[in-house]
């Protein structure tokens, strides 16, 4: 396998690293391997203890060819020295909480963040005796004031899910490493094409990759990339103890759509840009928040750390009643666009967010964190994640249910 190898371009990058003709057939696109067990040649030990960086495959549990060749890939497009492939991005997020926090540490967490990270991390950490913060890490003075000496972790996103609000991820690695703790960054929505974390200072970038990595909408997994030694800790912990592992099948498909991964990032970024101005001229529409508009709020930011402004697009319309209104013409009349969840597909996907319900249920803000969300949100938005349709066609869709 043509594993660890670094290429001059993203592109080449995202085609060969990770893989290569198989030794055996010559076969040009990697096999995939459906096997639980390996026929071992070694008398090795059977524990996560025993096992080593050269380990031969024992047992899928703790490796297979294909994870393995995804968790390269990955790692490569990323700039890490390793990478571990969870079951689902929520796995992903829960093997970093699970592998670096313990009973008595503190962790900071975005207080607008992916629904089902928010809700593991308010109502299922403190019951394992974890204190947690929630905090807008877009107000950097904030995040000082709530790290405490047993703070081990901020765990943010950028862009923020669902309100494209972004966090100046340079500065809170900073806040983080000055006062001992690790910087883990949700970059989902802006795939590891549209940031270099990395370079941010991020010690571990997680993704969700069903999302833009996968790229297909046919396959859920996670990934978490970072060091060697903090990857192989999670190995230990999260794939081998807690077992929420990648199949094989999910990391052969994941990984032919994240070929094409840089190419896409492209596609979805010039098919977002022209909706995005299409929309914010529309009276229509009351208000449109895209990194790639110099209306965002965060514009110079977003030219700064983004290299990609990717596919998600929230937008209002007004208040409760004209957001449902258009949510159900939505439902019934969309021709191009799936009115549905998820985002990073090749399908334009929408969905409408009411904030008062999401207050209730994913995020329970302060009085000025919900100030914060509402100053993004409104009453209610439109989260779009542009395929890679033709932009007229997209536009013709929300021209017919505005
Ligand atoms: C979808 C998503 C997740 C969860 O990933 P799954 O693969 O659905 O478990 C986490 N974070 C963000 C930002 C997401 O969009």
């Amino acid at each position: 396998m043509a594993k660890g190898n670094v290429f001059q371009g993203i592109q080449t990058t995202a085609i060969h690293a990770g893989e290569g003709p198989d030794p055996t057939t010559g076969a040009s696109a990697p096999p995939l391997h459906m096997s639980s067990t390996f026929v071992t040649e070694d008398v090795a030990g059977f524990s996560a203890h025993d096992l080593t960086p050269d380990s031969p495959y024992l047992y899928a549990r703790w490796a297979n060819p294909n994870v393995a060749s995804l968790e390269a890939k990955i790692a490569a497009l990323q700039g890490t020295e390793g990478c571990l492939c969870t079951a689902s991005g929520m796995a992903a997020a829960t093997a970093i909480f699970l592998t670096f926090l313990s009973a008595g540490d503190h962790a900071i967490v975005s207080d607008v963040s992916y629904a089902g990270v928010a809700e593991l991390a308010r109502d299922t950490l403190p019951r394992l005796g974890i204190e947690v913060s929630t905090v807008n890490l877009s107000d950097l003075q904030a995040v000082a004031d709530a790290i405490r000496p047993n703070t081990r972790l901020i765990h943010s996103e950028s862009p923020v899910n669902p309100i494209l609000r972004l966090t100046d991820l340079a500065a809170i690695s900073k806040l983080a490493h000055d006062n001992g703790a690790l910087h883990s960054c949700d970059a989902t929505f802006a795939s590891p094409i549209g940031m270099d974390a990395v370079g941010l200072g991020v010690d571990l970038v997680m993704h969700s990759i069903t999302k833009y990595i996968g790229g297909h909408g046919d396959a859920v997994g996670g990934a978490v990339a970072g060091s060697a030694e903090l990857i192989s800790k999670m190995r230990f912990e999260a794939a081998i103890h807690h077992g929420g592992i990648l199949s094989p099948f999910n990391a052969w498909l994941i990984g032919r759509g994240m070929a094409t991964l840089p190419l896409r990032m492209k596609a979805h970024e010039a098919g977002a840009q022209a909706v995005a101005e299409w929309l914010e001229a529309d009276p229509r529409v009351s208000r449109v928040i895209y990194p790639g508009l110099p209306s965002h709020p965060q514009y110079d930011l977003a030219q700064q750390q983004m290299n990609n402004t990717s596919g998600m697009i929230s937008f209002q319309v007004g208040n409760v009643a004209k957001g449902e209104a258009v949510a159900q013409k939505m439902i019934q009349d969309l021709q191009v666009m799936h009115y549905a969840v998820s985002l990073g597909h090749h399908r334009s996907l929408v969905f409408w967010m009411e904030t008062q319900g999401l207050m209730e249920t994913s995020f329970r803000l302060d009085p000025g964190q919900a100030e914060n969300y509402r100053a993004f949100a409104g009453d209610g938005i439109f989260r779009l994640s542009i395929g890679l349709e033709d932009a007229e066609d997209l536009i013709a869709d929300l021209d017919r249910v505005l």
